[in-house]
């Protein structure tokens, strides 16, 4: 065979010469826009073009902070096929972390959406790196502003040529970087390759997996800076897909009329952007969601009563699938085996909720405290360990962390989980979120889904707090639906989980609260619960 490399720049011409007709859709601030993968090619040239002219050579790291838009996908493509890298910027960082990554991985020009510049402004001071800042705007005039050597992207691109000559990188090369928030110490940067970016989109385009197609309209809700929004604007390029990019307006009303709008067939987010849309359409609001083929949910464990109303109520596919930003991120996703589709239904969708099998080409194990395998029975709990193409093998410049995280060739993922005899994985919990009472593990997770089965909660964390005989106990944190706020006791919670779990798992307490906090991207911060436990802030609000 011959030696070939792997790079981006195959996905990008690929769909230059096949896709140009093709329509890519993205809500701005302003206004709507839509326009051609023809066009988008065009301004790919462009971008990279002037990425040129403002100095970014191979290797150097280029900063987006933006939202899901046109402009984000003309960057994703532009910078690593240059051969620079981009580094995706969480907009939901404190200043502080925000400082860290960038200076941490020496982010040279940084491209930030308008309405995100007070984020910079504030900040631009203490970046020891950063030479340009390039604003993306839909107004002529670039609004006034306190950050030094600052460029309009319109401007730029307007005077670029529109060829430009891709180099052949090497397959190995940094394409794209993202970095994780740690549960102590800074965000860990994981940097991904050419190679594991076009694997990696390889097996999110197989059937099995994502199974993305040029038939499909694919919604990234999940945000571009989320380990490159699971890698669905590398597919939706790649195979053709048109694209639907939200931009900030998040709310599920606005949502729903985009799918009905832009006959969305595949969208992918976090539990709670589903949870949001559910309570919508269970208020009784009606939308036409016939196009809809699945919305692919991960990011954290997707309760098994949203799996099975979506479906039965909607007649909607809920797609579990599970990920970290150090596994580019797809790894398990959830499809049910032939021979087991005609399970009872309360077993179909307990199936449907774990988090699927392995991909093709990544290879894992579940191990004990002394490193030894567990048995596939689906009861025996271990700690995932994962190796393959598109899994880390360092955090970028931190070798002490590195080698606590990467051990003989494995990720070790932090991540306690069963799996049963068909091979399907069962996300319990972080190791540091399971609730060890009297030596035993109770999973929060599943306790979580469980509480959030009953009618009138919309949606439930549990912790594990401090105690005395036993060392921990479940706490459960729980925020109702509108139409029971006020109307159900802790009582009703507790006896409605009598019979579902094991009587030493129930919660010694339930605080009701108005909002359960969210981590940056969106996942119930139990950090954050914790602390707010320890110095007697969680209380019902
Ligand atoms: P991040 O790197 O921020 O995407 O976080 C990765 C972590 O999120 C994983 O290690 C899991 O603990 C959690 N996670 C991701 N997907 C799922 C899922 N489908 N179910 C449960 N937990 C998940």
């Amino acid at each position: 065979m011959m030696e070939y490399p792997l790079t981006l720049k195959n996905l990008l011409e690929r769909n230059r010469l096949l896709f140009a007709k093709k329509e890519v859709f993205s809500r701005l601030h302003t206004k709507d826009f839509r326009y051609t993968y023809g066009d988008y090619q065009k301004r790919v040239r462009q971008l990279a073009n002037v990425l040129k002219e403002l100095g970014v050579g191979p290797g150097d790291r280029v900063g987006t902070l933006a939202w899901n838009n046109h402009r984000h996908l003309e960057l994703y493509f532009a910078i690593p096929c240059t051969g620079a890298v981009m580094h995706t910027l969480n907009l939901r960082l404190f200043p502080e972390q925000l400082i860290y990554v960038i200076n941490h991985a020496e982010d040279k020009v940084i491209f930030v959406d308008v309405d995100l510049l007070p984020l910079l402004e504030g900040i631009s001071g203490q970046l020891k790196t950063v030479r340009h800042y390039v604003i993306m705007t839909d107004e002529d005039k670039l609004p006034d502003t306190r950050l030094p050597s600052v460029h309009s992207y319109e401007e730029l691109l307007k005077g670029a040529p529109e060829t430009y000559d891709f180099p052949d990188l090497d397959e190995w090369s940094p394409a794209a970087m993202c970095y994780t928030t740690a549960t102590t110490g800074n965000p860990k940067g994981v940097v991904y390759t050419h190679r594991g970016l076009f694997l990696h989109s390889m097996a999110c385009a197989s059937a099995d997996m994502m199974g993305l197609r040029e038939e499909d309209v694919v919604m990234p809700v999940v945000p571009m800076f989320h380990a490159n929004a699971w890698g669905s604007p590398f597919v939706a390029v790649w195979v053709g897909s048109k694209l639907v990019l939200p931009g900030r307006r998040l709310d599920p009303k606005s949502l729903l009329e985009l799918i009905e709008q832009e006959r969305v067939t595949v969208s992918l987010g976090v539990p709670t952007i589903w949870m949001g849309l559910l309570q919508v359409l269970e208020s009784g609001a009606k939308y036409d969601l016939s196009s809809v083929r699945c919305f692919i949910v991960g990011g954290s464990a997707a309760p098994e009563i949203m799996i099975k109303t979506f479906k039965e109520k909607y007649g909607l596919h809920i797609q579990h699938a599970y990920g970290m930003t150090e596994t580019t991120p797809l790894v398990t996703l959830t499809r049910i085996k032939s021979y087991l589709k005609d399970l009872p239904a309360d077993q179909y969708y307990r199936l449907a909720a774990k988090q699927g099998v392995i991909a093709p080409g990544l290879e894992m194990k579940v191990v004990d405290d002394s490193g030894r395998e567990v048995p596939w029975d689906g009861k025996t709990m271990g700690e995932l360990c994962l190796r393959g193409p598109w899994i880390a093998r360092e955090y970028y410049k931190e070798p002490e962390r590195s080698a606590e995280a990467i051990k003989d060739g494995w990720l070790h993922t932090g991540d306690i989980v069963t799996v049963d005899e068909e091979g399907y994985i069962l996300i319990m919990d972080r190791a540091k979120d399971l609730v060890k009472s009297g030596g035993e593990w109770i999973s929060s997770v599943d306790l979580e889904n469980t509480i959030m089965a009953h009618p009138a909660v919309a949606e439930a964390t549990v912790i594990g707090i401090p105690h005395e005989k036993w060392q921990e106990r479940p706490l459960a944190c729980v925020v109702l639906k509108d139409a029971y706020k006020g109307k159900v006791s802790k009582e009703e919670i507790l006896d409605f989980l009598r019979d579902k779990v094991a009587k030493w798992w129930l919660p010694d307490d339930v605080i009701f609260m108005e909002a359960i906090p969210k981590t940056s991207v969106g996942k119930f911060n139990k950090k954050q619960l914790r602390q707010m436990y320890a110095e007697g802030k969680l209380t019902a609000q």
